[in-house]
């Protein structure tokens, strides 16, 4: 039996432009939207966490005090709850016995963040059992740890920031130096696109912790603290490196075209960032390349793969009168095409993470 249940709202993000950059304390450009994950929490009668999930079958069952071992806990997805527990507890958080309920409208592997809806609502709600409420930033910081307690992957604070940050009608430009975040206001007569391939995010555990590592090393041998450092001329013969300079002067750039709107300074910087991606970074796939050509085929201004790669979604900056044309064009051709079974859909720029009252 349990007992009055609080609701805590988590959205997903997308990625306008900043990929691979924000753990090298360069510049991003998300917006938090309308696909989130919510947690239900609840007093419990019987010992310990139990947490379920409408996408996975079976429960999670772990101890309240943070005791379990994160990445042996089974169903797999428990571990953000674990997570979540172990960074709570080593804060010295006392948490009751709780029931958890997991809904989530996010698609997981997608590269729209699912994970961090989750443990952005996880932390919210378990932080809300314990009696705590934490400034919004800390939140991040907590969910971020729990997510690679979780996943071993070292993933940068971006996506947790973009959920609890996010700004209705607004994208947000964070520099992930200081975690300074700016709200850039989107015109409404641009659609935001986005697409999923089809086929989940492989790879990107490994390849992702590699490039990290690739990166690092860089800036070590360039004796710099992080690549935000670099120069463009430091870096014109290192290909990874190349990527994330040149990527964070095109979020520059688009966080100043977006307030006006500028489709056609906009378009060619997203495939632009496609391209480096793609061929300096190495995080692209045949699928993830053959929709971004699609999409500009259809009449959007640019796309790009969207999140880590490997698989899972791309964004499109599109005219919103032309926006529904394009996502069902765009549909027909990459099913003939491939077989797969895209999802599009526009995208809608939301207020950050939440209780609901
Ligand atoms: P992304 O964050 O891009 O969606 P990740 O691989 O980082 O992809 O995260 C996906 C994982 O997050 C899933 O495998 C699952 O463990 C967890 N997850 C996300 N949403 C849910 C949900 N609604 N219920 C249970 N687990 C979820
Ligand atoms: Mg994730």
């Amino acid at each position: 039996m349990s007992g009055p249940a609080n609701l805590f709202v988590a959205p997903g993000r997308v990625n306008l432009m900043g990929d691979h950059t924000d753990y090298n304390e360069g510049f991003v450009l998300p917006m938090a939207i309308d696909r989130e994950c919510t947690v239900r929490v609840s007093r419990a009668t019987t010992a310990g966490v139990r947490a379920v999930s409408g996408r996975v079958p079976g429960e999670v069952r772990v101890p309240v005090d943070g005791g379990a071992h994160p990445g042996s806990v089974e169903p797999a997805w428990g571990r953000f709850v674990a997570g979540v527990l172990k960074v709570l507890s080593a804060g010295r958080a006392v948490l009751p016995p709780v029931d958890l309920e997991v809904s989530s409208t996010v698609p997981a592997g997608s590269g729209l963040s699912s994970s961090s809806a989750l443990s952005v609502a996880l932390t919210l709600a378990l932080g809300h059992a314990a009696g705590l409420e934490f400034a919004p930033l800390d939140t991040a910081r907590i969910a971020l740890a729990a997510e690679v307690a979780a996943s071993g992957v070292p993933g940068g604070l971006m996506d947790q920031l973009a959920s609890l940050f996010g700004v209705a009608d607004h994208a947000l430009l964070i520099d992930c130096r200081t975690n300074e975040i700016t709200p850039i206001e989107l015109s409404p007569s641009i659609a935001v696109v986005v697409v999923h391939s089809g086929l989940p995010r492989t790879l990107a555990g490994s390849e992702y912790a590699a490039r990290r590592g690739e990166c690092e090393a860089v800036a070590a041998r360039l004796g710099l603290a992080s690549l935000r450092d670099a120069t463009a001329k430091q870096v014109a013969d290192e290909p990874r490196a190349r990527h994330v300079v040149s990527e964070n002067a095109r979020v520059l750039a688009t966080a100043d075209a977006l307030s006006f709107g500028d489709l056609s300074v906009l378009g060619p910087l997203l495939n632009a960032s496609h391209a480096s991606l793609r061929d300096d970074y190495g995080v692209s796939t045949p699928e993830l390349d053959l929709l971004v050509e699609m999409l500009v085929d259809a009449g959007a201004a640019g796309a790009r793969l969207t999140g880590a790669g490997f698989g899972g979604c791309v964004v499109a900056l599109v005219q919103r009168n032309h926006a529904d044309d394009v996502v069902a064009k765009v549909t027909r051709r990459y099913a003939d095409a491939t077989g797969l079974s895209p999802d599009a859909f526009v995208a809608h720029a939301v207020d950050g993470a939440h209780q609901l009252r």
